[in-house]
């Protein structure tokens, strides 16, 4: 009898499919199982299946539920995706194995006093807001050149660069535009893409695509 495939393997299977229409390979792209709201009961099926990458947008939350799973499933990878406070970053350093809201001064310095006292260096994705809208996080597109520097002068393994796109709008030329930059500033690292546009994403050359609800079912 053939059981019907679960979510797990049907985004796979939709990264898998992208990849062959764009002659990529699909062990070029990390899946992140984006877990914020989810509870250890939904967590676990994920776990069990063999997924290791999860990603949490607040530290709390995740300091609240991450360290027992992560006992018993050791190999498991946190990312950090949502907006980080610089006060939170000692705690972030400590948690993730990679952030992806690097995005302004104040929080490369933190994050860099964090990583030296920690006498660990976390991975960063710059956040670059590609849509320049008022209320998204993220360093404006002709501020990152000179941001990029910065963060390399400081000593943080920089991993790529990562975006939201507007909200409603087709958003595939913010992935160009985004992979754009990365190449204009020599980054290899795309975190792009979420449950309603990673296929999209990742024929435009993502490296990482972060995803919940095709995973977990819509959140509360
Ligand atoms: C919640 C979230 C996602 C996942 O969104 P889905 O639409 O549920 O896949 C991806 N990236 C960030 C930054 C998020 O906050």
């Amino acid at each position: 009898m053939e059981s019907a495939a679960t979510p797990l393997e049907q985004v796979h299977a939709e990264i898998a499919k992208a990849c062959k229409a764009s002659r990529r390979d699909p062990a070029d792209i990390a899946l992140i199982a984006v877990s914020k709201t989810q509870g250890p009961d939904a967590i676990e099926p994920l776990l069990a299946q063999g997924n290791r990458l999860f990603g949490e947008n607040r530290v709390q939350e995740a300091q609240g539920k991450w360290p027992a799973l992560i006992e018993r499933y050791p190999d498991t990878q946190l990312h950090l995706i949502g907006q980080l406070q610089s006060n939170k970053a000692e705690e972030a350093v400590a948690l993730f194995d990679c952030i992806h809201s690097l995005d302004r001064p104040s929080l490369l310095t933190a994050l860099a006093k964090a990583m030296d006292k920690a006498g660990r260096r976390v991975p960063c994705f710059v956040q670059v807001n590609i849509g320049e809208e008022d209320q998204k996080g993220g360093c404006l597109p002709k501020d990152l050149p000179a941001f990029v520097r910065q963060v390399r002068d400081a000593d943080i393994p920089l991993a790529g660069l990562m975006c939201i796109p507007p909200a409603e709008i087709e958003p595939a030329p913010f992935f160009a535009f985004l992979a754009k930059l990365a190449a204009d500033n020599g980054v290899s690292g795309l975190s792009m893409g979420m449950s309603g546009d990673y296929p999209a994403a990742v024929m435009l050359g993502a490296t990482h695509v972060r995803v919940g609800t095709a995973l977990f079912g819509s959140r509360e």
